[in-house]
């Protein structure tokens, strides 16, 4: 625990916007720090844009858009190419910047970044993905009929704090390569891997203006809403956040995906492998210290082995070395923010208050050298009501509510009480109920032994009920979707 020093980095200086293929500094009087929340060292600084530079950034793009729908998709994916080698190559600086900006282990923030070159993968198939349809005599004898896919425009992402790398990459590779152009939107809180990405894909070289980054917070995000030549958003982040913008992207006649919190329900089955299941569930609920939209939030422990599965569990959950990110040896880092860590503690005292029993109390981790970050060690309540605060409200830290059900019916209505469903796994030996699970489980992301049932970038990622607002997914498909339009063209030459 807390063998390796903090490493003393340079101070990354105020991140700069990138518009139109160059740099820009921006002239915004505010600017918020940006802390690594191991050591509470300020890094770096977010300027909050001026509505002007946001303005800027859409005019690039709009000024770029004509030109770089008419490149032929398979030109328009080489620059994703180039980008792809040139990840790979800074591979390691970059989770390494992650780890600084973030906290996570440097394991997890590497897993992050292949996670972001997956998508570039994924983009640079476009030129098939994108092929239209065509019946010949459609229509009638002469009369051919084809359905196109067409670029939007400009599309605009809002990112969150959790993945500083890799949530972006689920959206501009894949609507860049449709042919739209693009404009991102860090976190506030975690802009500095951005930064450095940006940096990779000006080497790329990308025609100026079909990438654009600005910085800020909330009035940038807003800004970008509300400007009409933006033609889509994407969002990640909270559910209230999402359920805003959401409504204000609508109402402004935008198309617009917006990917909300999440309470994620594990359950486990009595004829479960618990050799296996344990370690799986511990990487579930304690992975990225428990600010995952997919990690595992409460477990739901079924029938007359609940005191073996709760003892095990628990017993695993306690061995996890707490420390600092850089350390190899560390197996959980800090949560990402002081902020946040006053929240998860706030919410492990209402567990307390609220009647759960604790079996194991994060809250007085100690790290040896890091004693001003922002530590949650790994927190576990046993005997938690559905009805509670630690099974109803997402807490977005290590900790996790055992709600002891008795049967696989009751676990079903359990996490189908929940108002989230992003993610929902069973570990059990039995196909049917496996299959019960799958079926009537309304989450977006299901898991069969699989505490963390990610999906890969060629299929759709998004949950279901206030853990979504849209129709169409991130990723895959569902992305080819989301950033074209359909035209259907009818011919008859004679
Ligand atoms: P957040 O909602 O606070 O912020 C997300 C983004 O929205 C930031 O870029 C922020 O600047 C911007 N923003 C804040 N207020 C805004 C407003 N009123 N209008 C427009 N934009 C605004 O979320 P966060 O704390 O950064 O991220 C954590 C949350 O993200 C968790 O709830 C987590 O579950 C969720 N998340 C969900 C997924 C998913 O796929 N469902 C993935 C990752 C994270």
């Amino acid at each position: 625990m807390g063998t390796v020093l903090p490493e003393v980095h340079a101070h990354y200086g105020r991140v700069r916007n990138y518009l139109d293929g160059a740099y820009a500094d921006s002239d915004a009087p505010r600017a918020l720090p940006v802390v690594d929340p191991a050591t509470a060292r300020v890094i770096a600084e977010c300027p909050c844009s001026t509505k002007d530079e946001v303005a800027a950034a859409v005019s690039a793009a709009q000024a770029a858009f004509d030109e770089w729908r008419e490149t032929p998709p398979q030109v328009r994916v080489q620059p994703l190419y180039r980008l792809k080698a040139l990840l790979e190559e800074n591979y390691e600086e970059v989770a390494r910047i992650v780890v600084q900006e973030h906290g996570k282990i440097v394991d997890e923030a590497r897993g992050s970044v292949r996670r972001t070159i997956d998508n570039l993968e994924l983009a640079c198939s476009i030129p098939s993905l994108m092929m239209g349809e065509t019946l010949e005599d459609g229509g009638a004898a002469g009369i051919d009929e084809e359905a196109v896919r067409q670029p939007l425009g400009v599309c605009a992402c809002i990112a969150p704090f959790n993945f500083p790398a890799m949530v972006p990459f689920w959206f501009w590779p894949l609507a860049v390569a449709c042919g739209n152009t693009y404009v991102v939107k860090p976190s506030e809180q975690v802009p500095v891997t951005q930064q450095r990405m940006f940096e990779l894909i000006d080497e790329a070289g990308f025609p100026p203006g079909v990438v654009n980054m600005v910085n800020g917070d909330r009035d940038v995000a807003e800004a970008l809403i509300d400007d009409p030549r933006v033609r889509a958003i994407s969002f990640v982040g909270s559910t209230v956040v999402a359920r805003l913008v959401y409504q204000r992207a609508a109402l402004n006649g935008k198309r617009v995906q917006c990917q909300g919190a999440a309470k994620n329900f594990l359950a486990v089955m009595p004829d479960a492998d618990l050799e296996a299941c344990i370690p799986n569930m511990v990487s579930s609920f304690y992975g990225n210290s428990g600010q995952r939209c997919l990690a595992g939030a409460v477990l739901l422990a079924v029938g007359d082995r609940a005191d073996e599965i709760v003892e095990r569990f628990t017993a695993a959950a306690a061995k996890i070395r707490v420390g600092y990110g850089l350390d190899e040896s560390s197996q959980m880092g800090p949560v990402a923010a002081r902020k946040h860590q006053d929240r998860i503690v706030s919410m492990i005292d209402a567990g307390v208050r609220e009647g759960g029993t604790i079996l194991l109390d994060g809250r007085t981790v100690k790290v040896p050298g890091f004693e001003r970050g922002c530590f949650v060690g790994p927190t576990v309540f046993d005997h938690v009501a559905p009805d509670m605060t630690l099974a109803r409200e997402e807490v977005f830290g290590p900790v996790v509510a055992v709600v002891r059900v008795r049967d696989l019916d009751e676990a079903i209505r359990v996490a189908n009480g929940s108002r989230y469903g992003n993610a929902s796994s069973i570990y059990t030996s039995s196909g049917g109920a496996a299959r019960a699970w799958k079926y009537r489980v309304h989450a977006g992301n299901i898991g069969v032994n699989i505490g963390v049932p990610a999906p890969m970038a060629f299929f759709p990622f998004g949950g279901q009920k206030e853990s979504f607002f849209g129709d169409l997914h991130g990723q895959g498909r569902d992305g080819l979707a989301f950033f074209t339009d359909r035209k259907v063209v009818i011919t008859r030459w004679v």
